[in-house]
């Protein structure tokens, strides 16, 4: 492999383009100094084997099949979940059907609300043990399951629980009128905050769910559960269902459902759309992304370097809307290369239970696998690769921080999804030029600018063709903002009005 692994710094390069005094020393925070370990001990609570939940109850499935759930940052078993088939599934679609006609259905908006407001506060309340248990099962960092996953999946619930009774005003001029029954799967980059963006929005506009967590993710939705049984919530109004492909599109074809919502990849969705087609059945899809963030020479440089580590390190870089694609204006891409490789020493790689890790590790191994491969064509294609020097630790899947320089359009590592801690940077001289290339991809989910002006703002949010465009900013979400995709990045928004309108049916 070709790549070059740089010794810390000593010093901060001074910017090419204006002159400051003399460079100040920098404190490298990275693996030079050896850190007490500080790890967050409350207990997770997670069982030793979970059932299915259906109708209220956990039962296991109905052949006995099981299949382990295992902790990605050191591959110890955390449980076993029960594996669901069809019948399962059906069973699943009958409890929501009956919930639906007997119960959901008849309750007043105001009344779904309060059942939503009650899981937004039961998750707030046991907000701790929900992060430790989001971090060991799919292997992200502590601080950010404790300080952005559970805190926004709980803002999802409180924000669509407001809504339960205003749905008269979400279509103006227009009555709406829930699906019945909605089927919904979801990945496992962000498996609790996932599961809130597709329930609540569907249980606030008046719907009962069957919803399949990703196989190697399932414990939070498990737990979520237990909210649901401590909240009251009518037996059958969600029901859990855990498993792999096939169990999802069991979920995804069931007869029953009226809606289905699918987040995952471009190929998965691209698959349960040709099996659905002429079913009448309503879809949304969240698939996957290649986002372009572009930083011009005008742009504050200190903070779009923040922006940029954030937008491709965040979570792994397991994020659809990562800003994987880099673009720098030519002129400042060298100073842009040794500040982003000075920033990148200071990132702790290690544990996602210790309170300083800012990168856990990787999902699964197949992950691993295929992260590895994509970057050893980056290497293959010519592009140089810089990794940094940091101690992995033996057991568990991880990656080091790694940029890729010297990027063209047509190498693998810009044009496909990588969904890990990998960033491809490619240069452009003009802003007709960065749209051009940025726009260069099946994908169309997000992107990023970074600009010292507000024209320019504007006219780049209005050419690029991506579902969020951040400016000096990059991951910001709210419950209240829609989020979704133009071409392969899929169709539907969550979150915000027309989140909650793609649930509905406009009378
Ligand atoms: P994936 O498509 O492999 O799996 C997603 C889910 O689909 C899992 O629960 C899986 O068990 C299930 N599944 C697999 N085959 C299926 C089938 N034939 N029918 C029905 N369900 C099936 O994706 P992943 O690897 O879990 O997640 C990563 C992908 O998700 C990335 O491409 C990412 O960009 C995308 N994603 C998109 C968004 C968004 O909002 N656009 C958000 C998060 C993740």
């Amino acid at each position: 492999m070709k790549t070059s692994a740089t010794k810390p710094a000593a010093s901060r390069p001074s910017r090419a383009s204006r002159s400051r005094g003399p460079s100040a020393r920098e404190l490298i925070f990275g693996d030079l100094w050896e850190f007490d370990p500080a790890p967050e001990t409350a207990d997770p609570h997670i069982r030793s084997s979970y059932g299915l939940f259906i109708n209220d109850k956990f039962s296991p499935a109905r052949k006995g099949g099981i299949f382990p759930s295992i902790s990605p940052g050191n591959e110890k078993k955390l449980t076993d979940l029960a594996l669901a088939d069809a019948a399962d599934v059906d069973a699943a679609y009958s409890a929501a059907s009956k919930a639906y006609e007997k119960v959901w259905s008849k309750l007043p908006g105001n009344e779904r609300g309060k059942f939503i407001y009650r899981i937004a506060r039961l998750l707030q309340d046991r907000a701790r043990e929900f992060a430790v248990a989001e971090s060991l099962d799919g292997g992200k960092p502590i601080k950010e399951s404790r300080d952005f996953d559970v805190p926004t999946a709980a803002a999802h619930f409180f924000y669509h629980a407001g809504w339960a009774d205003k749905l008269d005003h979400l279509a103006p001029g227009r009555q709406v009128a829930p699906y019945g029954i909605v089927g919904q799967v979801i990945p496992w980059n962000f498996p609790l905050l996932m599961l809130a963006w597709k329930i609540a929005p569907a249980l606030a506009a008046g719907n009962c769910i069957v919803i399949k967590p990703a196989e190697t993710t399932s414990i939070t939705a498990l737990k979520l559960c237990e909210v649901f049984q401590e909240a009251g919530l009518p037996p059958g109004v969600v029901n859990v269902v855990t498993g792999a492909g096939e169990t999802g599109a069991a979920v995804m074809s069931h007869p029953l459902a009226s809606k289905v919502a699918f987040t995952g990849s471009t190929e998965v969705g691209k698959a349960i759309m040709r099996s659905l087609a002429g079913t009448g059945k309503k879809m949304t899809m969240e698939l996957g992304g290649k986002a372009a963030n572009i930083v011009f020479e005008d742009a504050p440089l200190g903070q779009a370097v923040e922006g940029i580590i954030n937008g491709i390190f965040f979570n792994q870089g397991h994020v659809c809307c990562a800003g994987s694609r880099l673009l720098v204006q030519e002129s400042i891409a060298d100073d842009m290369l040794t500040r982003l490789k000075l920033r990148m020493q200071s990132l702790r790689v290690g544990d996602p239970l210790d309170k300083n890790t800012d990168i856990g590790a990787i999902n699964s191994k197949e992950q691993l696998t295929r992260i590895s491969e994509l970057v050893k064509s980056g290497v293959a294609e010519g592009a140089e690769l810089y990794q940094t020097p940091c101690r992995l630790p033996s057991k568990g899947f991880y990656f080091p921080p790694s940029i890729f320089s010297k990027v063209t359009q047509s190498h693998r590592i810009a044009r496909e999804e990588i969904f890990g801690p990998v960033l491809s940077i490619l240069t452009f001289r003009t802003p007709e030029e960065a749209i051009e290339k940025a726009n260069n991809t099946a994908y169309g989910l997000s992107a990023g600018v970074w600009t010292d002006k507000g024209s320019r703002i504007l006219k780049m949010a209005s050419q690029l063709k991506a579902g969020v465009v951040w400016a000096n900013t990059y991951n910001k979400f709210d419950p209240s903002s829609p989020f979704g995709g133009y071409k392969e990045s899929g169709f539907g928004r969550e979150g915000g009005r027309q989140g909650l309108l793609d649930y509905c049916k406009l009378l």
